[in-house]
């Protein structure tokens, strides 16, 4: 087991990854940026290094600072967290010429999933059910124009290199297709430095339905069920939950099932999550992320397991602690990203927090960085924190969301606290009755 294990990240996972390291008696490294100085990560681990200035490029991306703080401290391991580096081939390559081990799959595996061409034919070669669309990429407006009658509109144009929502643009008709397309491309270039681009049907009221999967790098893998993470605004998660609500026992451990023995297939290590489109008992693969994802608490919630701490075992070339058969739900969790945004617009709002209390009691979990009197910085993401509820079911789940909703104070910034709050109110959100475009429905009524 490794003695000490460097956190290349910030905010509430970097918390996250000390709080396993320090229940496991591997001692914690923090990094961080100039602006960052005075973070709860940096407070709470065992020792702490300056990586550079405010920018990200010039600190929590710098794999030279990172590789450097690791040589100073003598850690063994990184933890890249989510976000950030930790989803990039190169860093864990250059990590194995340095002898510091990535806690995170191989690099050759974020490498197939990270194109998303690529993972998509991995998969189904795999055995995984996909969205139908283009074989591989798609070059030019013809053969968009070909592509898209084969499958039938709407379509969706979607970047190979895409992530966080960005470079996807939807085709109602023949009309559209131009557009979407060459605007897809060009949002491409800018986000990703990539224009290439490929077709899918666009499914017109899926959930979006993703499968935990954790494997130990030797052929063996098990799954943890699936999140329901529909509610989104732009793409992007904000309320997320497990079980899903409408998916049954016996459509869980058949996709589950196809996962898992698709990751240990290809000798996958770690956690990883592989993402699907639900809709009328059908499942459609759209992408794997390989790392732990921002909304991780709520499966750990239903299944009792920690993680991060299988994520570390796992590294350090150890088993994880359980098979398939010791893996049973119990209850329902959800989960509710506090941002520092202003709503309904969702404008980053940074700033000084003047207070700040923490919900607690019974099934409730506060993952956050926040403190009295800290200032969030406006050079990272608005997520300070992650509100998690755990009950016997989903209503005792909703009412102990809305409990302890009423006991957060978080005063000095906006947050998204009130949508929430707003969100409970509402029966479909009660009654589990949502897709992925009810959220921006929502608003839209609510708000213009
Ligand atoms: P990213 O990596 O940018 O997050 P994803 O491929 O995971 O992109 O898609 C993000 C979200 O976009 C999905 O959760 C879903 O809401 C929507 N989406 C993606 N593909 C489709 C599709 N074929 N039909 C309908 N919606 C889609």
């Amino acid at each position: 087991m490794f003695d000490k294990i460097l956190i290349a990240n910030r905010g509430e996972i970097a918390l996250r990854v000390i709080r396993a390291c320090r229940e496991m008696g591997i001692a914690s490294v923090a990094v961080h940026s100039t602006a960052d100085a005075d973070a709860m990560h940096v407070r709470m681990a065992d020792e702490s290094v300056c990586i550079g200035p405010p920018p990200s490029t010039a600190s929590y991306l710098s794999m030279p600072a990172l590789i450097s703080a690791c040589e100073i401290t003598g850690a063994q391991a990184i933890h890249p967290g989510y976000g950030f580096l930790s989803e990039n081939a190169a860093f864990v390559q250059m990590l194995e010429d340095h002898d510091i081990t990535f806690i995170g799959p191989r690099a050759e595996h974020i490498r197939i999933m990270g194109d998303k061409i690529t993972a998509k034919e991995t998969m189904k070669a795999l055995g995984v059910p996909c969205v139908p669309g283009s074989e591989g990429g798609v070059d030019d407006v013809d053969q968009a124009r070909k592509v898209a009658a084969e499958i039938g509109y709407p379509v969706i144009i979607k970047a190979t290199a895409g992530g966080g929502g960005r470079g996807m643009k939807v085709a109602q008709d023949e009309k559209g297709l131009e557009v979407a397309f060459r605007t897809a491309r060009a949002e491409a270039k800018a986000a990703f430095g990539n224009p290439d681009v490929y077709i899918e049907k666009y499914l017109q009221r899926p959930r979006h339905i993703e499968i935990q999967v954790f494997g130990d790098g030797k052929g063996r893998a098990v799954h943890l069920g699936e999140r329901d993470c529909s509610l989104q605004r732009r793409h992007q998660k904000v309320f997320e939950e497990a079980p899903g609500p409408v998916i049954t026992a016996e459509q869980r451990n058949r996709i589950g099932g196809i996962c898992a023995d698709a990751v240990a297939k290809i000798g996958y290590a770690g956690a990883g999550t592989i993402e699907f489109l639900f809709e009328d008992g059908e499942f459609y693969f759209i992408e794997m992320n390989t790392r732990l994802q921002v909304e991780h608490p709520v499966t750990e919630a239903i299944f009792d397991v920690d993680l991060v701490r299988q994520q570390i075992l796992v590294a350090a070339g150890e088993e994880m602690e359980f098979l398939q058969e010791d893996l049973s739900i119990r209850g329902h969790a959800i989960e509710v990203r506090i941002n520092a945004e202003k709503v309904p617009g969702f404008t980053p709002c940074p700033g000084r927090i003047t207070q700040y209390h923490a919900p607690g009691g019974l099934g409730v979990r506060m993952d956050s960085a926040l403190y009295d009197g800290y200032s969030i910085p406006p050079y990272y993401d608005s997520l300070i924190g992650k509100l998690i509820v755990h009950g016997r079911d989903r209503p005792e789940a909703l009412a102990r969301l809305s409990r302890a909703l009423g006991e957060l104070i978080v005063d000095g910034v906006d947050t998204t606290v009130p949508l929430f709050t707003a969100l409970l109110q509402e029966p479909d959100i009660q009654a589990g009755n949502y897709s992925i475009h009810w959220l921006e429905r929502w608003l839209d009524q609510k708000f213009s």
